[in-house]
């Protein structure tokens, strides 16, 4: 789907910023899925601070006043609101004052509560520039400086504008999943240096980085660790040549991610291994025997006395958090296995600390994201 047939896009000139251009943009709002898609939702409780609001998520007419409870069952593929059984799939609810709850958590904007396939869908629906902020809160930290936080504003924008694009093609209920698989979102926060984060917000409003006029998949990590991504193998970079970085980042040495080590005792990895290798019992040597030109392991061989089994590299960074990256190096001792790697993640796109030192030498937020993803220009978001 073309792009500017949902938005009506404003090239953005670089050296001009606009304030009336930010107003329209405020129409602009994402659906963000809060529970997961399973059969066993069938019921959602949400509370408000005073009088809840429900209404037919295209009839603002149907508009009723319940009370501060509003919850949802679904029995026999009925809908019960409140207890009362009601004749639609789906029911939007707003509140009149303060923020919706669900499960402890406060959100903005208000909730879509949807009937699909035998389950009920929670769907916040909340103005793009306030979901950017409530993810920049969660993503970046404490005390950098605005513009680093402008660097990553622009970034978690335009990752969420690529997914917009991408459900509203398959066709999907809501836009973005909460979690770390796409943007880690967790509604109202109240922390510190909320001004700063807010501020880069609202300098970057409506920006986002293009390639081809199309926005880009802006993939971001903490620490790359110097690993080159054009090196990394299995990418299609065909589809996102901006991806493909050549030049190295030397910026992020200063993180604590930089290098990382985990030991862990031979017994847990056993037990870990055995979600995808169920017959092993134990290891007798754990050897890395391929890797890719970034360094990155492809295949691993674990022998259990004579019996030799194969796990892919990723499928390995997969077994456990601890294990932070995709670069790792495995030695094993008699009881132990050691994991000596670097950097976080999927070693692509923007290196947050590489950024962050950027700014302490003169880089602005521009000319860092086009480092990081080159060939890159930025436009503007305006709402229809
Ligand atoms: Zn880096």
């Amino acid at each position: 789907m073309n792009i500017i047939l949902l938005f009506s896009l404003v090239f953005y000139s670089f050296c001009t910023y606009s304030s009336e251009s930010v107003e329209p943009i405020r129409a602009l709002t994402i659906k963000v899925l809060l529970n997961d898609k399973s059969p066993s939702n069938t019921s959602i409780s949400i509370i408000g601070k005073k009088d809840l609001i429900t209404h037919l998520p295209k009839n603002e007419n149907s508009q009723k006043k319940i009370g501060t409870t509003l919850t949802v069952n679904l029995d026999n593929d009925k809908l019960y609101i409140n207890g009362k059984k009601f004749a639609g799939n789906a029911l939007q609810v707003k509140p009149t004052e303060g923020y919706l709850s669900f499960e402890n958590r406060e959100y903005h904007g208000s909730f879509i509560i949807l009937k699909e396939k035998n389950a009920l869908l929670l769907i916040n629906v909340l103005n793009l520039e306030e979901y950017v902020s409530v993810v920049l809160r969660t993503e970046s930290w404490p005390g950098w400086p605005l513009e680093a936080n402008k660097v990553l504003a622009i970034c978690i924008r335009t990752y969420a504008v690529d997914k917009i694009l991408e459900a509203k093609q398959k066709k999907l209920s809501y836009h973005i999943k909460t979690t770390t698989e796409h943007q880690t979102y967790k509604g109202v926060l109240n922390n510190k240096h909320t001004d700063t984060l807010l501020l880069a917000v609202k300098e970057t409003a409506g920006l986002i980085i293009t390639y081809n006029n199309k926005p880009i998949l802006a993939m971001h990590d903490s620490c790359c660790a110097g690993i080159i991504p054009a090196s990394v193998e299995h990418i299609d970079f065909k589809k996102a040549p901006y991806l493909a970085r050549k030049e190295i980042c030397n910026h992020c040495k200063i993180s604590k991610f930089y290098t990382w080590q985990v030991t862990m005792p031979k017994d847990d990895l056993i037990q870990l291994l055995q979600q995808n290798i169920p017959k092993l019992k134990n290891i007798s040597s754990i050897v890395v025997t391929k890797t890719d030109k970034a360094g990155i392991p492809q295949k691993i061989e674990i022998y259990d006395k004579k019996e030799k089994y194969v796990i892919d590299g990723k499928a390995f960074y997969f077994l456990n958090k601890r294990i932070r990256s995709y670069y790792y190096e495995i030695k094993k001792n008699a009881n132990n296995i050691v994991l000596s790697g670097r950097g976080v993640g999927h070693h692509l796109g923007l290196c947050q600390w590489g950024a962050r030192q950027m700014v302490d030498l003169g880089w602005d937020c521009k000319s860092i994201i086009q480092f990081y993803y080159p060939g890159t220009s930025f436009m503007k978001l305006k709402a229809k």
